[in-house]
């Protein structure tokens, strides 16, 4: 059983260590798999949304956003190097576009760069074998459909 939110009001959260917009408050209010993906960043790397003053406009740390992104590319060459078609591609962007994690081209949560390029090397959406980092993803891994 995940904790609720134990904020009143947007601003700086004790349990989340950082500033929450209105919109990361209300998401906190209603959403334990918000809640249960802050709690782990949190205890994982100091805060939900760390790196200089604390605003929710932020990247992980560059330590992290390699490894991360090293290991996603260890778990696409080792699949094979399935690659999603670009139709699929697509669909991811639009679905990242819309979300209160994206900012200019990359996923806030795990700073991976999420585009419409065919260098897999600068798009993880590019690679079948990764997903959305959210508790409950808003993409997962692709599979090609079977003839
Ligand atoms: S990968 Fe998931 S959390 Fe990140 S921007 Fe896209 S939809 Fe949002």
């Amino acid at each position: 059983m995940i904790k609720p939110c134990e904020c009143e009001s947007p601003g700086w959260c004790e349990r989340h260590q950082c500033n929450k917009t209105p919109h990361l408050h209300q998401l906190c209010q209603t959403r334990a798999d918000y809640r249960s993906l802050w709690d782990r960043l949190t205890d994982d790397r100091g805060s939900a949304f760390p790196v200089g003053d604390g605003s929710a406009e932020t990247f992980p740390p560059i330590r992290e956003q390699f490894r991360t992104y090293t290991a996603a590319l260890r778990r696409w060459w080792k699949a094979g190097r399935p690659r999603r078609p670009k139709e699929e591609v697509a669909r991811i962007v639009a679905i990242c576009r819309g979300c209160e994690f994206y900012t200019d081209g990359r996923c806030r949560l795990c700073g991976c760069p999420c585009n419409e390029s065919r260098n897999v090397l600068r798009n993880k959406a590019k690679m079948a074998t990764e997903e959305c980092p959210l508790e409950e993803p808003k993409w997962t891994a692709w599979t090609p459909p079977t003839k």
